[in-house]
């Protein structure tokens, strides 16, 4: 059993779920606001792909708009189109790249949905067959996830690469 990913994460602030003090974490990024990690990957004219701050799973990615918008109903018909393109782009580097086998997709849209940041944002997390949580650990010494600053490296050159 050597060939699993083993990576301890470095960065247990994400464990705790310690967020930095701004008004919208995802404005901060699009800001460039030095009080947020950097974990943008991507930057299309209307969105950016990020790693989630708090992945569920190596790999799990969010795709924001630039603007401070709330629902998708305040989305136009082209950001729709290039939010569609950016997902497609998504699923097939995760696919390729992270033998990803299988997604879920989507949004939580208003504070009663479960969501914790108001700026919309789509949720793409990849699912593997043999999964653990987060923090799981297996016979007492394997956790198998992925430093969200590792992911950001690796998919950055990825992203830029496609187009
Ligand atoms: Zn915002």
């Amino acid at each position: 059993m050597t060939s699993d990913r083993l990576f301890v994460p470095s960065k247990q602030e994400y464990v705790r779920g310690k967020r930095p003090n701004v008004k919208c974490i995802l404005c901060s990024v699009v800001n460039k606001d030095p009080k947020v990690d950097k974990l943008d990957i991507y930057s299309s004219e209307n969105f950016i792909i990020s790693v989630n701050l708090y992945p569920y799973n190596p790999g799990h990615l969010m795709i924001f708009p630039k603007k401070h918008i709330e629902s998708v109903v305040e989305l136009n018909d082209n950001e729709v189109l290039e939010l569609h393109k950016l997902q497609v782009m998504s699923i097939n580097i995760l696919k390729e790249n992270y033998n990803a086998q299988a997604f879920n997709i989507g949004y939580n849209i208003g504070l009663n949905s479960g969501a914790s940041i108001e700026h919309l944002h789509l949720h793409i997390v990849p699912r593997y067959p043999r999964e653990v949580g987060f923090i799981d650990v297996i016979s007492g010494t394997r956790i198998i996830v992925e430093d969200p600053i590792n992911t950001v490296n690796k998919l950055k050159k990825l992203f830029n690469k496609e187009n």
